[in-house]
């Protein structure tokens, strides 16, 4: 496996970066922790001119936790999210799923953004921030916009990025104190063969499969078992899970893969935390 030749620029800000990316087009890509765009070059299936490593921008590195929101710039890497204290406090489900994903070396050099824009179907952390609501904010040469993570993801390996677009931090407004969230995965290798995120609210409840298909999938049917039993009523939830995943699947195997869907619901209720105060 070797690298074809690229050039590699160090913008110190986001502007810089943008017109680095808009002026080189096509023949450009940003470089973050390279955990998964290096390995596409040592496999040939990349091929940039030239890399734009985003390590610079300070913008890229805040992370801000507030009572009702964490702000995570998206150059922030796991390994950080994972070791933040205020966090594992307050949303410790989010804590145990950053110390899941992948090895220790990858997660000191991935990033939360890195992970949503590559937007590989086998993601822990789009599955749970998409059952928060997360929203991302964009930043082009057209100006700046804010998605909801929902929208920012659109298939496998596919995303709302526009060219030249960086995706600057991710909003996850947090549900009400006492509020219950929970995330379970099978990873048979490295990532996610399949995972539930729960989130019980005596408002809303949220139940969404990761990994099963191209990108999260909600399990609205499942959720209003969840909603109109306050939590209790798993079996139905599971159940309801299961017929979903039934009925969006077409593939081999689905029996086998709407059961473990529904198994993982069950897990991630029973491993649901509540949400404490800052
Ligand atoms: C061995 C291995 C095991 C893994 N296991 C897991 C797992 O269990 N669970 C899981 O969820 N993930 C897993 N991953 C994926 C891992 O989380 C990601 O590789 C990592 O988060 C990507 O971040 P990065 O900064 O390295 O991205 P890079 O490799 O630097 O970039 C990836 C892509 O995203 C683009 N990009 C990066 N940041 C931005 C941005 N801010 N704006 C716009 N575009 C951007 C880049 O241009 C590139 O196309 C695994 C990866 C590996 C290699």
């Amino acid at each position: 496996m070797s690298m074809s030749p690229f050039e590699l620029h160090r913008p110190d800000d986001l502007l810089s970066a943008v017109r680095l990316l808009e002026k080189y087009g096509d023949d450009a890509v940003l470089h973050m922790g390279g955990t998964e765009l290096l390995l596409l070059m040592k496999l040939g299936f990349a091929q940039p001119g030239h890399l734009i490593d985003g390590k610079r921008i300070a913008d890229l590195k805040r992370l801000e936790v507030a009572d009702d929101r964490l702000t995570i710039g998206a150059g922030v890497t796991h390994r950080r999210i994972e070791r933040h204290r205020d966090i594992a406090h307050m949303m410790p489900a989010l804590v145990s799923l950053e110390k899941a994903v992948a090895n220790i070396r990858v997660r000191n050099a991935g990033t939360l953004g890195g992970n949503l824009c590559f937007a590989e179907p086998h993601s822990d952390p789009a599955t749970l921030l998409a059952a928060l609501d997360a929203t991302v904010d964009l930043v082009g040469p057209q100006g700046g916009r804010t998605l909801p993570l929902r929208e920012f993801l659109i298939g496998a390996f596919a995303t709302a990025l526009a060219p030249a677009e960086i995706m600057t931090r991710i909003t996850v407004p947090l549900p009400r104190v006492g509020a219950r969230v929970g995330y379970h995965r099978l990873a048979l290798k490295e990532r996610p063969t399949v995972a539930a995120a729960v989130v019980l609210d005596d408002r809303r409840c949220e139940v969404w499969i990761g990994a099963l298909t191209a990108k999260p999938l909600p399990v609205p049917e499942a959720a209003a078992v969840l909603a109109s039993s306050a939590g209790r009523d798993v079996t139905a939830a599971a159940e309801a899970t299961r017929a979903a995943v039934l009925a969006v699947d077409a593939g081999e195997g689905d029996d086998y893969r709407a059961q473990l869907a529904s198994v993982m619901v069950r897990r991630a209720v029973a491993d649901a935390q509540p949400r404490l105060a800052l």
